[in-house]
């Protein structure tokens, strides 16, 4: 390295290496370039401050955007001893496939509106879910589906009760909310619309399957003159499978969605909480996105997806607060069984329910994906984006 022309030994600019005067003088000259730099560098630095009122002042990076997703799959009276391991299994898969589907949506930036119709989707397409193909059948023999959706974002909602064709009601929940002046289609005419719209409808028997006939025949045995809700209607290893989603996306807006065949054998005409925005399904980015499953008819009486909201809004609970308080007590008092799934806007994620099990599942910004089925049960862990299953 040259040594600067200042350091240099005074009057005859010798260096103290020897080198010639010729060199000085290319010396000399380099350095006078290097001070002309110099002197250029920070004029333009000074004009950069001048005139870049809006350049970033600090270089320190900004916190990634949050974003989390919860589902669940159903609660009721799952067992290790009425769930064999292969069948948790299948759950198991089938819930971390759907979170994928979700969290992939909500890592490229998705609106969490479309993370929790796309993991609803892929659930009602399961038949191990108590939704689309796979639904429970009415007194009557036949499947009818409930569903909702709700965005926290501008409070818009869309709700489908007692389908028979629409192969994904929570799609037509959707188009209700999005291209409606309504908030809540039934029957054939949410049918009817869904079609006209352009989503796929099935033949009705589609969405039967042997597993829900048998479930349906054995019940039919016990129902007597007409429909007499049994004394737990919850109990029974084929009697859950409602599934749900909640999710906060990156935008910072909440969104939930449930989607159901309602419950085995029940009354012609019967509609749950799952498409009653407030009941089974609600969402506000003041406070909360819920989603509810369980004996439908305390989850409407009680309010339960609104009251969590409500106890965060005017009571100032915390999230997992406010949830237990209506699930381990409301609820419980009264023996409304179910549960629930719920993420704020802060990106907490936290289930309650008051049954032996609920098939349940969550993945982080880092992609770890949860899930499970039994009180304390241990996860089922996969790092989604990679190919870790990190088991159980
Ligand atoms: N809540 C649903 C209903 O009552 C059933 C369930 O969640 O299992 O229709």
């Amino acid at each position: 390295m040259p040594l600067p022309i200042a350091t240099l030994p005074r009057g005859k600019n010798k260096r103290p290496d020897g080198l010639g005067n010729s060199c000085a003088c290319c010396i000399r000259f380099f350095t006078f370039g290097r001070m002309k730099h110099l002197f250029s560098l920070a004029g333009l630095l000074c004009l950069l401050m001048l005139t870049g009122a809006h350049a970033p002042t600090s270089l320190a990076p900004a916190p990634a955007p949050k974003f989390s997703l919860v589902i669940h799959g159903g609660a009721g009276y799952m067992r290790p001893d009425n769930l064999s391991p292969k069948d948790q299994e299948k759950y198991q898969l089938a819930l971390t496939e759907a979170l994928e589907h979700g969290y992939k949506i909500l890592a490229d930036g998705g609106s969490s509106v479309d993370a929790v119709e796309a993991v609803i989707t892929t659930l009602e397409d399961n038949p191990l879910f108590n939704a689309g193909k796979g639904a429970v059948l009415d007194i009557t023999g036949t499947v009818k589906m409930d569903a909702s959706l709700m965005s926290g974002e501008d409070g818009q909602a869309g709700a489908v009760a007692g389908l028979s064709r629409t192969r994904h009601p929570i799609k037509a929940a959707r188009l209700v909310m999005e291209e409606s002046p309504h908030v809540m289609l039934s029957g054939d005419g949410a049918d009817a619309y869904a079609e006209g719209a352009g989503l796929q409808t099935m033949a009705s028997d589609w969405f039967v399957t042997e597993r829900q006939k048998q479930s349906w025949q054995n019940a039919q045995k016990n129902k007597g003159n007409g429909y007499q809700a049994p004394a737990n209607p919850m109990e029974g290893s084929s009697k859950f499978g409602t599934v749900g989603a909640v999710a906060l996306d990156q935008q910072g807006n909440l969104a939930a969605g449930t989607s159901t065949g309602g419950m085995l054998n029940k009354q012609f005409g019967r509609i749950g909480d799952s498409p009653v925005i407030g009941a089974g399904t609600y969402a506000n980015n003041k406070t909360c996105a819920v989603s509810c499953t369980g004996h439908g008819e305390f989850f409407i009486r009680n309010v339960v997806a609104y009251d969590v909201a409500a106890l965060m809004q005017y009571r100032k609970l915390g999230l997992q607060q406010a949830a237990d308080l209506v699930v381990q007590e409301k609820l419980k008092t009264k023996g409304g069984d179910g549960g629930l799934i719920a993420v704020d806007g802060n990106g907490n994620m936290v289930f309650s329910f008051n049954t032996s099990g609920m098939f349940r599942g969550s993945v982080n910004q880092e992609g770890l994906a949860q899930v499970f089925i039994f009180k304390n049960d241990k996860a089922y862990e996969t790092k989604i984006g990679g190919n870790a299953d990190l088991g159980r």
